[in-house]
């Protein structure tokens, strides 16, 4: 019996398929969901989920064009140019050399799809051969980002870290943020910029109820002084933006601005911002410099709105010291309760821990 089993990630466009042999004492695959500033900004997302890849370290070729780089200090991310996705992180310190998954891409294909069913029932973990078990750099979100909707997998509570693990455990449930009173906050515009930089403009809050006259219902807000968000965990979503789990908020084209002041265009590219086209009617841009999922536009739909992927958006003016939480509650209505296509879901174990976490954070009313 071999003693490792492959692994396979594969972007939305196919142009990336890199395989990645596990050995099978490193499984099941221990993930994590890591909230900080930089994962959120170079993905777009509430958090990154990301599974450390063991030894063997794979060193697959990045030379090829069709793949998009991009360097922090100690941190090379790799993702596909064509559509987007980010495929994984290189961590240098010193000597030594980690790497990094995104763990939403990562297939099974070992050889005996009955094993890794057999293997997972037995371990009692739903989305084996992964195993989540910790959120870290929560302290970053103010609010608990996703953390607060996603405390428990099958059953099991997830590590809340403050920083890395190891730093300082959190209770989300004391956790508060000096959040600003919402008829304030609403005074002040929103600002979405990606990791680089090379992607950013203004959202403004709805300037009158007539603004959602032909939005479509099921993205429009009750209370009309908001924009909508929610969480989405669709096949697509997941294969673009490399993430489970993607917040998405939607404001009206009209409502967005550049920083010279310029509408937002009609093509939907902003800066260094690359388009994809995921299917017919529907086109999604990221940054063509660092990754980020920016945007998602489906051209059939009314009312001219614009999903603008919500780990990309702040308060404007924020400085190092943030005071609204990630989760932007005093600017977005989020749908609460339920997320959207479940019944997609690629994690059905982590997805039915998010829908437990949301019903028991609205006292079980799903609207
Ligand atoms: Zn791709
Ligand atoms: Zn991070
Ligand atoms: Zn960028």
């Amino acid at each position: 019996m071999s003693t490792t089993t492959p692994f396979k990630s594969t972007c939305h466009c196919r142009s990336i398929s890199l395989t990645i042999s596990i050995p099978n004492s490193s499984l099941p695959l221990k993930t994590h969901f890591c909230h900080c500033n930089i994962c959120r900004r170079i993905h777009g997302t509430l958090a990154a989920i990301h599974t450390k890849i063991p030894e063997p370290v794979p060193e697959p070729s990045f030379d090829d064009e069709k793949w998009g780089k991009y360097e922090t200090a100690k941190v090379t991310r790799f993702f596909c140019g064509t559509c987007g996705a980010q495929i994984c992180d290189r961590a240098v310190t010193g000597e030594s050399v980690e790497w990094y998954a995104d763990a939403s891409l990562l297939e099974w294909c070992g050889e005996d799809e009955g094993e890794c069913e057999a293997r997972g029932r037995a371990s009692g973990l739903s989305d084996w051969p992964f195993e989540f078990t910790k959120h870290i750099y929560v302290g970053s979100t103010k609010d608990g980002g996703l953390a607060s909707w996603l405390k428990r997998i099958d059953g099991r509570e997830l590590e809340v870290w403050k920083e890395d693990a190891g730093s300082e455990l959190l209770d989300l449930d004391r956790l508060t943020h000096t959040s600003l009173a919402p008829s304030e906050a609403r005074k002040i515009d929103l600002e979405a910029s990606c990791h680089c930089g090379g992607v950013r403009f203004f959202i403004w809050p709805p300037q009158s109820e007539d603004v959602f006259d032909s939005t479509d219902a099921t993205i429009t807000p009750k209370d009309k002084t908001r924009w909508y968000a929610l969480l989405d965990v669709c096949n697509t979503c997941r294969l673009t933006s490399s993430s489970a789990v993607i917040p998405w908020m939607f404001p009206v084209a009209s409502h967005l601005s550049l920083p010279d002041g310029s509408a937002w265009p009609e093509d939907h590219v902003v800066g260094t911002a690359k388009r994809y086209r995921s299917s017919e009617k529907v086109v999604r841009t990221f940054c063509g410099r660092c990754g980020a999922t920016v945007a998602y536009v489906d051209e059939t739909r009314s009312g001219g709105t614009v999903d603008v992927a919500l780990g990309l958006v702040d308060m404007v003016g924020e400085g190092e010291e943030r005071r609204a939480g990630v989760r932007l509650e005093e600017w977005l209505e989020w749908r609460s309760g339920r997320v959207a296509f479940v019944g997609d879901a690629w994690w059905k174990g982590l997805v039915g821990g998010l829908v437990e976490g949301m019903k028991e954070r609205t006292g079980g009313d799903v609207p």
